[in-house]
């Protein structure tokens, strides 16, 4: 078993809905959740002009290897309806990877840690509650570190 965290975030319909929903559909698919975050509401960043999101953090223990982790992840997506219209733009659900275990990878297709995770306030907030002794393997300073810069 491997620990891993995943940013959650919903811009679009019943967003606290189709966040529980995800949680569910993430926990049938081989995938533990073990903490959650509270629900924070944020300001869209890259594309300005687009509704507010509701964002949260889980710590989840899952067997699953890493591209395997992401396949599962999209095939939630698709399932929950999302369609990318405009990058960076509205979206019913996006769930992204945020940590696998201490794993230091960059591919086409997946960086992990999540390239992003550092300098996205949507993301370091939920996620100090959950885990804030936990050490970005790249930055070497833990999230509550990260979240203090
Ligand atoms: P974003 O989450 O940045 O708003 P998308 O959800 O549309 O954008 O993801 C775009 C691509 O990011 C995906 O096709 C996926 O292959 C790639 N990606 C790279 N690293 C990760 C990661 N750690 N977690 C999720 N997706 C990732
Ligand atoms: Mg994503």
């Amino acid at each position: 078993m491997k620990t891993i965290y995943l940013g959650l975030g919903s811009n679009i319909g019943d967003r606290r809905a189709l966040l529980e929903d995800a949680l569910q559909r993430i926990a049938a698919s081989g995938i533990t959740i073990t903490k959650r975050s509270t629900i924070v509401e944020t300001e869209p960043a890259y594309v300005l002009d687009q509704p507010r999101f509701l964002n949260m953090v889980i710590e989840a223990q899952t067997t699953l290897m890493p591209r395997a982790l992401l396949q599962t992840l999209q095939r939630i997506e698709r399932e929950m309806g999302r369609r990318i219209i405009v990058d960076k733009g509205p979206r019913s659900i996006d769930i992204d990877i945020l940590f696998y275990s201490d794993i230091i990878m960059r591919t086409k297709d997946l960086t992990i840690p999540h390239a992003l995770l550092h300098e996205r306030r949507f993301v370091l907030e939920p996620l100090n509650e959950i885990a804030p002794q936990l050490v970005h393997p790249v930055l070497r300073k833990t999230v509550a570190e990260l979240c203090a810069l």
